[in-house]
């Protein structure tokens, strides 16, 4: 089922969102309404506070990626390919590398683009659908996707980490959405 996705200005964007205590049929049926809802958007990630759901979940898909030439699992290499979709429940991150700027935009901040800086590499561990936990480690899209899906379980959007000029240049667009 395609979910509603709930745009800037709507309180539980910025709510910090409560763990998945348990994996039951409920939480698998909202990852799979989660995963129509952000390909129906043409989006690389979504996290559930933007279908309006205040817990630690979200999913991505960066199948079609070449930038992400670091990854890892549990300490080995891994493909892209056998990973995605990714659904991410409870994740905590680290960062290593430099940081680097891309542009970024949000499903629920619908038409603005934004450059972005943020650490190069992210390792997060977090539990799968299946129960399982894993380290994994990322560069490129998919840690990009990775640190901006788990900023929005804090409450926390791309907007916030802005440069004051790039902030400048969104925010008659950004005015848009607070005012409705
Ligand atoms: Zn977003």
């Amino acid at each position: 089922m395609i979910l509603d996705i709930v745009q800037l200005g709507h309180p539980v964007l910025r709510q910090k969102c409560d763990r998945v205590e348990t994996i039951d049929e409920a939480c698998e049926t909202l990852v799979a309404d989660m995963l129509e809802t952000m390909y129906d958007a043409h989006g690389v990630g979504l996290a559930a506070p933007q279908i309006a759901v205040a817990k630690q979940l979200a999913v991505i898909d960066v199948q079609e990626d070449d930038s992400t030439t670091y990854l890892k699992v549990d300490g080995k290499d891994a493909k892209l390919a056998d990973l995605m979709p990714l659904v991410l429940i409870n994740p905590t991150l680290t960062f290593a590398g430099e940081k680097e700027r891309d542009t970024e935009g949000c499903l629920s901040i619908t038409g603005v683009r934004a450059s972005v800086k943020r650490p190069a590499i992210v390792i997060a561990t977090f539990t799968l659908l299946d129960g399982s936990t894993i380290e994994l480690e990322a560069n490129g899209l998919l840690g990009r996707a990775i640190q901006h899906e788990v900023d929005h379980l804090n409450g926390i959007l791309f907007i916030d980490r802005l440069s004051s000029v790039a902030k400048l240049k969104v925010k008659r667009q950004l005015a848009k959405f607070e005012n409705s």
